[in-house]
């Protein structure tokens, strides 16, 4: 088969992306290993919802229209808003196709799909961020009889075996995980290494309405001094679960959680944790702090002051002083470790001299370097700071169509 354009994914940024290319009449194909929506609908645990307010869920062409718009969609809701988008753009979906690999051949891109092969002027690889959990070497140390899960095995409390959990990360998934698993009443103790800190709400707004007015969500890849550090950071410690105000260390020791620092080795069944947390949680209260001023020199330079709530900051992290530096894996007093340790792309597929020595595709702002018609698409702060959610695939995608469309006219067919 011959067409224009191949996009590999039918997330929400493989869709926002063949709707772009339908608005410029370019014929293309969307290739999907599952069905639309595939990660939402087999990648994450059932309890998960977005951290993102509904309001912010927008496609090119599609805001959400519920009658929830400050709640919090689970997952099985991102898939059905997913699928309805797929058909209200028409997308040229072809499900359960999976890409084996992706080369260049003189005319464009050679893709081998299952049994078929497509030929294709350009392709846009937009097959996630997350396809993969990030797990740290130092898993391989951890006693066999302990049992493992990752995000992506996890499903809920009662999977577990018996005894403690121990959750490795503080990042949205681990202090979300945490929170559910010892509300189910088992004895969580949560590894919290380098972390974001932030409010569910502030001033009365959500926070993910402060990061986009203060224009901290539009800031561009070319524009962010540090682009490799901001492309890894962490997720914020939020949930989406509704009247949770802070999803922070604070309130998971409030609930009984213990609290240790960034998980470094595990010696002969004898995990260590490292002794820094307290200088850890110092820097993410400043860098939270840091933001809260930026919103309040936004409000007052837009003259909201009088309509806002006042200013205000909360309490610093409180760290016990008496925080273990180990924890014995071989006593039984932990059954599981959970892994919420991130995620990272799979690529492995892709047949083009395009990633670094870190696996990771080089591009400038998805306009993929040493394969002259290749985008990608979805990953973290792809072009700007809203790249790494749903709706930062509205601006991304009409920017890449922009270029690719100007890509076409340049070369003889
Ligand atoms: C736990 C978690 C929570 C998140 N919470 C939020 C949130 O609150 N708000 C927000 O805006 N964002 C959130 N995100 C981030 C972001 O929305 C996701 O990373 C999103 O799924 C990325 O969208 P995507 O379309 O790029 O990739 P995906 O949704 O992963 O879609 C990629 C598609 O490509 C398909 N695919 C992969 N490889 C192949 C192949 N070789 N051949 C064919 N098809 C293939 C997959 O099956 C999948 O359907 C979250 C992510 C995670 C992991």
């Amino acid at each position: 088969m011959q067409t224009t354009a191949v996009v590999i994914g039918a997330g929400h940024a493989g869709l926002a992306m063949s709707r772009r290319l339908t608005e410029r009449s370019i014929d293309h194909v969307v290739l999907e290993r599952g069905e639309v929506a595939n990660s939402w609908r087999t990648q994450r645990w059932p309890s998960l919802r977005l951290l993102t307010p509904n309001w912010q869920t927008r496609l090119p062409g599609h805001d959400y229209a519920g009658g929830d718009p400050d709640g919090y969609m689970p997952a099985a809701e991102v898939a059905a808003t997913l699928t309805r988008y797929a058909r209200l753009i028409g997308a040229p979906v072809r499900a359960d196709t999976t890409v084996r690999t992706v080369r260049a051949v003189p005319q464009g891109f050679e893709i081998h799909a299952d049994d078929d092969v497509l030929y294709a002027r350009t392709v846009v690889l937009a097959t996630g961020a997350c396809n993969l959990p990030a797990i740290p070497a130092v898993a391989a140390a951890v006693p066999r009889s302990i049992t493992t899960l990752t995000p992506f095995t996890y499903r809920d409390p009662g999977q577990l075996p018996d005894g403690g959990v121990l959750v490795v990360g503080a990042s949205a998934t681990g202090v979300q995980l945490a929170d559910q698993i010892h509300r189910s009443g088992r004895p969580v103790t949560l590894a919290a290494g380098e972390h974001v800190r932030l409010p569910r709400a502030y001033r009365g707004r959500d926070i993910f309405w402060w990061l986009e007015a203060t224009g901290l969500l539009a800031e561009r890849y070319d524009q962010i001094d540090d682009l490799t550090r901001a492309r890894h950071l962490p997720s914020p410690q939020l949930t989406g679960a509704p009247g949770i105000t802070f999803s922070d260390l604070n309130a998971l020791t409030a609930q009984g959680v213990r609290i240790v620092g960034r998980l470094g080795r595990v010696a002969d069944g004898v995990a260590q944790f490292s002794g820094s947390l307290r200088n850890t949680c110092v820097l993410a209260d400043l860098k939270m702090n840091r933001f809260l001023n930026r919103a309040d020199e936004w409000a007052t330079a837009s003259g909201l002051d009088d309509e806002l709530p006042p200013p205000h900051r909360f309490a610093p992290t409180r760290v016990d002083p008496r925080t273990p530096l180990e924890l014995d894996l071989t006593t039984g007093e932990i059954g599981t470790v959970l892994w919420a340790t991130g995620f990272r792309p799979d690529h492995s597929w892709l047949d083009l001299p395009v990633r670094d020595r870190a696996g990771h595709i080089r591009h400038e702002g998805g306009v993929v370097t040493g394969a002259a018609g290749a985008y990608v698409l979805g990953l973290p702060v792809l072009r700007t700071r809203a790249s790494s959610y749903i709706h930062g695939s509205d601006a991304d995608s009409a920017a890449l169509a922009d270029h690719l469309h100007s890509f076409l006219g340049s070369r003889p067919r």
